[in-house]
Formats: C-alpha cells, structure tokens, sequence
C-alpha cells in the first residue's frame, strides 16, 4: 500500500493546495495531510481551526485523512507510513527552499521520499498569504478558496 504525507501550515487552506490533494489523493492507496503545529511560527488560525478547516475540505475524498504534524516532517512520515513526503512546487519562489528542505530530509532519512507536484497553472501565485492581504481589504477572493474558508477569514477579519 502507497502511502503519503502532504505536510503543510494551510493558513489557510486554498484552491492551490486543494488541487494538489485531489491529484496526489489518485497518486496513493492512501494520503495524510498534516497541518503543520509549529510553536515557533505564527498563525492566523490556531491548530484546531486549521485542523477542522482542512477536514471540512478534504472530508469528499475517501482516501485523504487529516492529522497534525508537529516536530520534523520525517518522523510524522515515519510514524503513518508513508514511503513520500508530497510538496507543491509553483514558480522559482518555491525552488530553493523546497530542495533545502527535501534535501535535509533526505540526510534525516533515507527512506522517506520528497516528491513534488506542479502546480496547476491556475493557482501558480496562489498562496495563503496572497488570500490573506486580499481579504483585508475586503477583497473578492472567491476564485482562490471555498466558501467555508471565506466564512472563516471573514469571522478572523471583520
Ligand atoms: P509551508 O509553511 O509548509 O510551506 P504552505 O501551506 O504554505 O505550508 O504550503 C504547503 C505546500 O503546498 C508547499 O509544498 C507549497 O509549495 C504547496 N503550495 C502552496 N500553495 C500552492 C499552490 N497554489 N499550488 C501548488 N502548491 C502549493
């Protein structure tokens, strides 16, 4: 059985990162999605939130189960089994940092796999912050998350 971790903050969740579960969920028997518990990071929703948000979402797909990930994304992998850890990767931005990450990864553990999924062209500039700055200007942001996540941002915002 294929399995595999798509680890993430998802703060929050977009059109861009809905996209790569659909497709990776076709990838694996099995796909975890671990939103990211970091105590060093900031987020706009706190653990919980972005828990349920991303069950919420991901709650049409059989095969997709939601977790949270806190401590190094190898040792999460490890401990669900999953042989490849999925990433996103949309333009340059994302180059560098991804393959630091995939290669201390790597130097961590041997077995876990880093493989990555372009981005659907659509969503090539979408990020969480771009969603963020949008809607604090009351801006439409219907294009780039669902209508539960616009309900979130709004109940955070105004
Ligand atoms: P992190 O803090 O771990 O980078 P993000 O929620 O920003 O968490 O992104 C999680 C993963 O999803 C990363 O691999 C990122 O490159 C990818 N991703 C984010 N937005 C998109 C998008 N629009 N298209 C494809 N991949 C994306």
């Amino acid at each position: 059985m294929k399995i595999g971790l798509y680890p993430g903050s998802f703060d929050p969740i977009t059109l861009g990162h809905l996209d790569i579960i659909e497709r990776g969920s076709k990838m694996f028997d099995k796909l975890y999605v671990g939103v990211a518990s970091n105590m060093r990071k900031t987020y706009l929703f706190s653990d919980e939130e972005r828990l349920q948000m991303v069950k919420e979402e991901c709650k049409k797909y059989p095969n997709v189960e939601v977790i949270l990930c806190s401590g190094l994304t190898v040792n999460e992998a490890k401990r669900v089994g999953a042989s490849a850890i999925l990433r996103g990767l949309r333009a340059m931005m994302d180059f560098e940092y991804e393959l630091q990450m995939a290669t201390a990864n790597k130097m961590l553990d041997d077995d876990v796999e880093t493989l990555f999924m372009m981005t659907n062209p659509h969503y090539s500039y979408l990020s969480s912050s771009v969603v963020k700055e949008i809607i604090k200007d009351n801006g439409d942001i219907s294009k780039f998350v669902t209508p539960n996540v616009i309900e979130m941002l709004k109940k955070k915002y105004f």
